[in-house]
């Protein structure tokens, strides 16, 4: 016993951990209010301060009262993640790389078009799914970004423009999570996070004009449906298992007709019966672009309540695929355009970045090592022959 007094007593003095603000949803803020013997209507002053006004401060937050911004100040703060680099395409979209807490990286791009303005989110630092031709799956999973980390991306892209409440018009009208990580596999804080960018009191922004885009984590997306009415983007990019269980690995666990499954109940649960699935289909030369696959998706995705979004692969070091030619784009295009699909062709934006789809953080770290292992495995078969 005695032993133990004295081990303790030994121990450095630790600064207890404040709960940061900035990732907390309304119904979580009044009850915190509500647990520290404070009024409900607080939740609703203390998240305009700090996503209309983007004030970190508590003293600033001059509706609160004296005591209250003391007690904010030794137990709270509102702390986004750190901007490391800004960097502004010739286009217009604008990348930052944003240190989380741990030394992690990710990014989150802003891509203006006409009087709207999108901003693709990141939710993971890497991602533990190794998609074939994605750049954030070469790096592996580092760890799942914090609701705060994810809705401080708005917080950090509405404050660089300096446009918080400045009548400059809506920085950001549409937030796609389709950065780094795969968002359903950090359920809890994405959703927390969306909430947030909906909620009228944060950043008000429709739920149509939320998109969460997933790769197939079927159990979370029957969950999902239960409590959320954002968009909803699934990554298809095949149209038959076998294609799929190669490019995005986890088809098979769940393969694509638990997936559409799924993706349908999704739309059948929201009560605005509008509503489509967007089917996105990354095209890589000579592996999914053919004619064949073209007419096989036309098949698989007959009755399904979609619209297609094509996106021709983008293209980073550790990867030898290819893009297709602008032909090859439009004669996909066109077999599914005239079986009576609406479908889009995602441009690329921030080129000159390296911000378009799958390049996020350039310089990535291969920690599944598979470019090696492909490398062994092409070397062998060259030996066998
Ligand atoms: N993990 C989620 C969201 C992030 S990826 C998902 O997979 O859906 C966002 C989109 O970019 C996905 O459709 C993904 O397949 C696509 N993508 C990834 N790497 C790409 C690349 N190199 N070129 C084109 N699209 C890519
Ligand atoms: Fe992860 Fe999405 Fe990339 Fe696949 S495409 S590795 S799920 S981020």
């Amino acid at each position: 016993m005695s032993r133990v007094i004295a081990t303790s007593a030994a121990l450095p003095q630790q600064e207890p951990a404040r709960v940061n603000l900035l990732g907390m949803p309304l119904a979580a803020m009044e009850q915190y209010f509500l647990d520290i013997g404070e009024k409900k209507f607080r939740a609703r002053q203390l998240l305009k301060w700090i996503h209309h006004h983007g004030v970190t401060d508590f003293d600033a937050m001059t509706n609160l009262g004296k005591g209250l911004r003391e007690r904010l100040r030794t137990e709270a703060e509102v702390r986004a993640p750190e901007i490391v680099s800004q960097h502004d395409s010739s286009d217009g979209t604008r990348k930052w790389a944003i240190r989380v807490d741990g030394g992690g990286l990710v990014e989150t791009v802003l891509i203006p078009d006409g009087n709207r303005a999108t901003l693709c989110v990141s939710s993971q630092v890497g991602c533990s799914l190794d998609c074939s031709f994605c750049s954030t799956g070469k790096q592996g999973f580092q760890r799942d970004l914090s609701a705060a980390e994810i809705i401080g991306q708005v917080w950090l892209a509405i404050k660089s423009y300096d446009a918080f409440q400045s009548g400059k018009g809506r920085v950001v009208t549409n937030v796609v999570m389709m950065g780094m990580g795969e968002p359903l596999l950090n359920y809890d804080n994405v959703v927390a996070a969306m909430d947030l960018m909906m909620e009228d009191n944060a950043y008000g922004i429709s739920k149509r004009r939320v998109t969460l885009s997933t790769s197939g984590v079927v159990p979370a997306l029957d969950e999902l449906a239960k409590v959320s009415e954002v968009s909803l983007a699934i990554s298809l990019h095949a149209p038959n298992d076998a294609l799929r269980n190669e490019l995005v690995p986890i088809n098979r666990k769940y393969p694509i007709a638990r997936l559409l499954e799924s993706a349908r109940n999704y739309i059948d649960a929201q009560k605005d019966s509008k509503r489509v699935v967007t089917v996105e289909y990354t095209l890589i030369a000579g592996v999914n672009d053919q004619r064949e696959h073209a007419l096989e998706l036309v098949e698989l995705l007959r009755d399904f309540p979609c619209k297609i979004n094509l996106i021709p692969f983008n293209t980073f070091s550790q990867s030898d695929y290819q893009r297709p030619s602008g032909n090859a784009v439009s004669r996909f295009w066109q077999v599914l355009v005239d079986a009576g699909y609406i479908v889009t062709v995602r441009t690329t934006r921030g080129d000159d970045i390296d911000a378009a789809c799958g390049q996020l953080v350039g310089q990535v770290v291969d920690r599944t090592r598979r470019s090696e292992r492909y490398r062994e495995a092409a070397q062998n078969k060259e030996n066998n022959l």
